[in-house]
């Protein structure tokens, strides 16, 4: 494993301190602080620009031919892989996440990456039919300058999402990590700078630049080598890098927040849904943009399925992300804990009804920790703030429904358009249904499985823009026309 970063940031291709302010990282089961990483200011974002800019442009780079990058994304993914283990430990400490959960998600940014080679190998620019003496082509090339912008939630996929098809396009990339979660970008960039040294490639490629968005964030976005963004995060905060991306016209990506319906149909098989809805919000504790956060359930179904829920959602096993028997971890943080147990409070102040949870855990085993129990809810219209707003934990909120056009309109009736879950063994019912309802993502009788093969965009306030899928490089990449006269016919103004 490359050293595990301590408290240097990667800056124009060189490991050292940043000049912002220090960031103490706490491990989210117990409160320990796990190490202070010196942040990047705004002068250390020129900086990392500026040599981004000179790497893209460097030959080395520049000229590689497509399964010669392809080789140097190979090489990053082997050597993700190789140091698996060490990653999904690091991000456990940093997220409070499992470690089940951490290992698929280093092991998944390996995928990325290897994915994305293949990708890159075999994409194919066009030679676009001609109108006149001349050959047209449609072409691709890099941006230059990119930034990503990441939340905390599951860093190195994300990181992976975005740093793979930037680099297979071609460009240099600004990486910044959320503010509670640096380690693992920092030691995906170790890895990354390591993989660009042996190849003889500028490191400058590649800067992790760990601040608060607000300073670090806004100065990426707003710098004016910067021609592209990647974000992952909230919907108010994507909101406002679209407009400062509109101010420069330069393209960003935004994949956003949610607040997924899942839906329990009368004839679904119930074993099945209940397992797959427990999974779909209390894994990652919730905090997952896909969290099916709304349960509605067929009236005919109702009480005795969310009985049922109920008491297996009360045998949930909370722990510490390193403990192998834990189901529910901690949040990541505890300021976090505290925003999703004020969202059960407001759930109680607009007349909903706890069914379990609804509080932290009791016991020295939770004492410092940023747990809290996985919590359901019912009783609330649709219209409750409990049932519009992400809470982004393990809350949540159940709704019966009688007829399909009833249930459509409930579950359209969201800002958020970015997953939906069916349950039903009536295989039209199910088509009919996830045409019907608007989200990017429609999971039928399973429920959060991803493919890097599959591209992945939200609707509505969930995002615009996608990642993911066979043509995930062209969004790091500018398209540019060629027009190659072929004979000698004059043009019109030739003598
Ligand atoms: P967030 O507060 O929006 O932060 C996301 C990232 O943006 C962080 O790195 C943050 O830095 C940075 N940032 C904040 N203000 C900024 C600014 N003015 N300019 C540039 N960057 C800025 O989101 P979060 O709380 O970290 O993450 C949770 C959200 O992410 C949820 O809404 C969740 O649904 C969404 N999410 C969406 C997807 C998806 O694919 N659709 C996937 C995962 C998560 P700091 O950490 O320093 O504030």
């Amino acid at each position: 494993m490359p050293r595990i970063p301590a408290d240097e940031i990667l800056i124009a291709g060189h490991w050292r301190r940043g000049r912002g302010l220090p960031i103490h990282t706490v491990d989210p089961a117990d409160g320990a602080v796990l190490t202070t990483v010196h942040a990047a200011s705004v002068e250390d974002v020129e900086e990392a620009a500026r040599a981004a800019a000179g790497a893209a442009a460097a030959p080395e780079w520049r000229d590689l031919l497509p399964h010669q990058r392809a080789r140097v994304l190979h090489r990053i993914g082997d050597a993700i892989e190789e140091h698996a283990e060490d990653l999904s430990a690091l991000q456990t400490a940093d997220t409070g996440k499992t470690l089940g959960e951490t290992r698929a998600l280093a092991l998944s940014a390996a995928g990325t990456f290897r994915y994305t080679a293949a990708a890159l190998e075999t994409a194919e620019d066009a030679l676009t039919p001609s109108r006149g003496p001349y050959l047209t082509m449609s072409v691709h090339e890099p941006i230059g300058v990119v930034g990503a912008i990441n939340p905390w939630n599951s860093p190195i996929a994300s990181d992976a999402q975005k740093l793979a098809p930037a680099l297979a396009g071609g460009n240099a990339v600004l990486l910044k990590p959320a503010e509670w979660t640096p380690l693992v970008s920092l030691a995906l960039g170790r890895i990354v700078h390591q993989v660009l040294a042996g190849a003889g490639l500028p490191t400058a490629l590649l800067a992790v630049l760990p601040g608060k968005g607000s300073i670090v964030g806004d100065a990426i976005v707003r710098h004016p080598l910067v021609g592209r963004i990647g974000f992952t995060g909230g919907t108010g905060t994507g909101r406002g890098i679209a407009h400062a991306a509109a101010d420069k016209l330069i393209p960003a990506s935004l994949e956003l927040g949610g607040k997924s319906p899942t839906i329990v149909r009368e004839d679904a098989d119930v074993e099945q849904a209940l397992a797959g809805v427990m999974y779909g919000i209390f894994s990652s504790s919730g905090q997952s943009c896909v969290a099916g956060s709304r349960l509605f359930v067929h009236s005919g179904l109702y009480d005795a399925f969310v009985g049922e829920l109920v008491e297996r959602v009360r045998k949930l096993r909370v722990g510490p992300g390193t403990s192998p028997d834990t189901q529910v971890a901690p949040l990541v943080h505890h300021r976090h804990r505290d925003a999703v147990a004020a969202y059960v409070d407001l759930a109680r102040e607009e007349g909903g009804r706890v069914l379990c949870g609804g509080a932290a855990p009791q016991g020295k085993r939770y004492a410092k920790g940023a747990y809290y129990l996985p919590t359901v809810i019912d009783g609330l219209p649709n219209s409750a703030r409990t049932c519009q707003e992400e809470i982004f934990g393990p809350v949540l909120v159940a709704l019966r429904y009688d007829d399909e056009d009833e249930l459509v309109a409930q579950a359209n009736d969201s800002d958020f358009g970015l997953a939906c879950g069916i349950w039903t063994r009536d295989a039209r019912a199910a088509r009919r249904l996830g045409r019907r309802i608007e989200a990017g993502t429609v999971w039928i009788n399973t429920y959060k499985q991803f493919s890097i093969s599959t591209p992945f965009a939200g609707m509505k306030d969930s995002g615009l823009g996608t990642e993911k899928g066979r043509d995930l490089i062209r969004a790091y990449q500018r398209q540019k026309s060629l027009y190659w006269g072929t004979d000698s016919a004059p043009l019109p103004w030739a003598n």
